[in-house]
């Protein structure tokens, strides 16, 4: 398969490139140049395990880049790590289907693709005899299921910055625990903003960064997506078997996007998806651009779901490359226009292209409480994120829809506790976290003193 850039000004790529390169050189994203068509072989893949259906899904993807035995080996060690043997359950109430994607090691629905995309970079290093360090920063949960990803592998070495004392002590220790050698976590004396700036900072050196081959897993990253496809084929079976007639609806907790563009592709790929719900908290600039065609950056809000508060979903412009006519001039017209004016708009007949794909619901921090309340007294403990993608499929005039379940309840305890007074029951791989030894280095908020931190540790390795 070849992959091409949403900007259209490069020449087109390999698999091995498109994941090694995470983001294309022209500022553009990576995308398959053909979504393979599975409409006629749904019946067949209907039985599959989760690991097998992966292995179907991921193959016209890969081509023969990786050996079918390789992927499957990765695809095999990636989800051995889950707690449930389904890898992705769902549980169906009266009125909803619950798809539980938290079972992973750091009980986000993260660990499906960056458990993945860890073995896979492995691979892909030891082949190509290359190294890569990795440098990201987090406000919590990208930063610690990258580090659970890549936790030990082979020729990956990963710094990941967080701001000090301002992630959950959960979080904290989520990432600081894991004692492996090739994890470096760094504590900066600062916000997030101070965090993802020196970041961005030192990516932009491109010296240094070239010299110690640096690189990112931020959620851009194709493989990604395309481990993400899987749960919606599997999900969307497991709902068909139990309501052969009814239309098959996601409603998805959305910030970066990434999530519900798998589903998008998924529908593509001939997986009969009747509608794709949406759903923002109050950082709602998907919400208003897709009822208004305006796409305004605002200012990010404090909500019970953090990790839906940005502004700028990056993942959107894979989506606008097939609503725009894939038309990468377009595409870099419109995000020219973002860089110098925070804005862009869509026209009429485009908004209207996007809304036949997607419903967009803005769910507010009360109505987020009131969710998980309503649901907990029915004897079910949801995330916050989880409660904003339930509440607005239940805004919807949908029934029976199929809810992401992004997190486990006990990530996000406080936002539990306020809405119901009663504290989450714990998975046995937080028991005890917050007095396991941990290891972070801590920094100023400052590009010097990171980029000393990644030289020594470097240097003292060869
Ligand atoms: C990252 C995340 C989301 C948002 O997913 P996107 O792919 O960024 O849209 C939702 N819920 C949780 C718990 C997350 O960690």
């Amino acid at each position: 398969m070849k992959y091409i850039s949403t900007r259209g000004q490069i020449k087109a790529r390999t698999f091995v490139q498109a994941v090694i390169e995470g983001l294309s050189r022209d500022g553009g994203l990576l995308i398959p140049a053909e979504i393979p068509d599975f409409s006629n072989r749904l019946a067949r893949l209907q039985d599959l395990s989760y690991t097998e259906l992966a292995l179907e899904i991921f193959k016209p993807f890969i081509g023969d880049e990786l050996p079918t035995e390789t992927t499957k080996r990765l695809v095999e060690n990636s989800y051995s790590t889950f707690k449930t043997p389904e890898i992705t359950p769902t549980t169906f109430t009266d009125s909803i289907a619950i798809l539980e994607l938290f079972h992973g090691p750091t009980l986000a629905f993260k660990d499906i693709a960056l458990q993945f995309l860890g073995n896979l970079f492995e691979e892909i290093l030891k082949t190509e005899k290359i190294s890569l360090n990795i440098l990201g920063a987090t406000s919590g949960d990208t930063g610690s299921a990258a580090i659970h990803g890549v936790r030990g592998k082979a020729g990956i070495t990963i710094f990941m910055l967080h701001p000090k004392g301002k992630i959950s002590p959960i979080q904290e220790k989520q990432m600081t625990t894991v004692l492996d050698d090739n994890v470096v976590n760094i504590a900066i004396e600062g916000t997030f903003d101070d965090a993802q700036r020196i970041v961005k900072d030192i990516f932009t050196d491109l010296e240094f960064k070239d010299q110690y081959h640096l690189g990112a897993v931020n959620s851009i990253n194709w493989a990604r997506v395309m481990a993400q496809i899987v749960y919606y084929f599997f999900a969307a079976f497991r709902f068909q078997e139990k309501y052969p007639d009814q239309p098959v609806v996601f409603s998805v907790p959305t910030g970066n996007f990434g999530d519900i563009y798998a589903g998008y592709l998924a529908k593509k790929m001939g997986l009969p998806i009747e509608k794709l719900i949406l759903a923002t908290n109050e950082n709602d600039i998907l919400f208003r651009v897709i009822n208004s065609g305006i796409y305004k950056i605002g200012n990010v809000t404090e909500t019970y779901s953090p990790s839906m508060d940005i502004q700028v979903s990056s993942n959107f412009e894979r989506f606008l490359f097939d609503i725009l006519g894939q038309n990468g001039s377009l595409i870099l017209e419109k995000m020219n226009s973002l860089t110098q004016t925070s804005e862009f708009q869509l026209s009429k007949e485009e908004v209207l292209k996007i809304q036949e794909e997607l419903l967009a619901i803005r769910i507010d921090n009360n109505q987020t409480l009131e969710t998980i309340k309503k649901y907990y007294d029915l004897g079910i403990v949801m995330d916050p994120h989880t409660a904003v993608g339930v509440a607005a499929a239940e805004q919807s005039d949908y029934r029976h829809v199929i809810c992401l379940s992004t997190a486990h309840p006990a990530k996000f305890s406080d936002a539990v506790i306020k809405a119901t007074g009663k504290e989450a029951k714990q998975p046995a791989s937080l028991v005890g976290i917050l007095e396991k030894e941990s290891r972070c280095l801590t920094c100023h908020q400052e590009k010097n003193a990171v980029k000393k931190i990644i030289t020594e540790k470097l240097t003292l390795e060869k």
